[in-house]
């Protein structure tokens, strides 16, 4: 695990300020929620830090090292898309451990670490399918293997949950709690949903308009909300 602090990020797209200067301290091993409505400019922000894209003012520090300039394989980082991306043509194992043959990593070495992550995941006896052979649920699970076999310091989460049933998604926040306590690993989790972020977070970050409106534990924003855009935010659960 590692910790993540932003420092007076800015990102423009031609002439349009899209994220307005943030300043933010994530810790090692936090499950942190970035919440606020569509178009607030969470994904612009989970993109710098993961390196998918550039900022264009402030630093990104990663596990106490400035990693502005380093490709998103060289951050300690990986993320999980809203849609899975699976390969439709490879097996549980084999999308698993697709990065890691990628990477050229010994047989056995691949085996065991997709092995452990299918124990994680509770994937296991599901191996040997293919995506199509697979519910909703199960190919985000594999999505999220495919994060874990990297044994990354710092996972980042786009909205991984928004295709799913509410049904499903009540269980899979259960599953990604549990998750971030087995793996202890630091959590950064974008969503729009403020009952995801309200029953996830050790800390919220709520977003309007490419600012932090404001930070804290979820019972901090619900009991003492600092600004009238979080009281209607997180007091109206959908
Ligand atoms: P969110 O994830 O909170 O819904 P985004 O980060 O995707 O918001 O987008 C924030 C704002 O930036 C939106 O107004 C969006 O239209 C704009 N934006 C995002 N990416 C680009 C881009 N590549 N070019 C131009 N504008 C963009
Ligand atoms: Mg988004």
């Amino acid at each position: 695990m590692a910790n993540v602090i932003l420092r007076d990020i800015r990102k423009s797209f031609g002439a349009v300020d899209v994220i307005k200067g943030i300043d933010l301290s994530i810790e090692a091993g936090e499950f942190c929620v970035f919440v606020g409505p569509s178009g607030c400019g969470k994904s612009t922000l989970l993109r710098m830090i993961a390196g998918l894209d550039t900022q264009s003012s402030g630093q990104i520090e990663i596990g106490g090292r400035d990693v502005s300039g380093l490709e998103p394989s060289d951050r300690g980082i990986a993320m999980v898309f809203q849609s899975y991306a699976l390969y439709p043509h490879l097996t549980v194992r084999e999308n698993i451990g697709f990065g890691l043959a990628l990477a050229k990593r010994p047989k056995a070495e691949i085996a065991e670490r997709v092995g452990a992550a299918a124990e994680a995941l509770q994937l296991t006896h599901l191996l040997d399918r293919k995506p199509k052979a697979l519910s909703g649920g199960q190919r985000q699970r594999v999505a999220i293997g495919r994060a874990i076999v990297r044994d990354p310091k710092v996972f980042l989460f786009d909205e991984p949950l928004s295709n799913l049933d509410a049904a499903l998604r009540a269980q899979m926040r259960l599953e990604l709690t549990e998750l971030h306590a087995k793996l202890g690993a630091t959590m950064i989790y974008v969503t729009h949903d403020q009952v995801e972020a309200m029953t996830m977070a050790d800390k919220i970050v709520v977003l309007n308009g490419g600012h932090i409106e404001q930070v804290g534990r979820p019972m901090d924003l619900y009991d003492r909300p600092a600004t009238p855009f979080v009281a209607g935010f997180i007091g109206s659960p959908k």
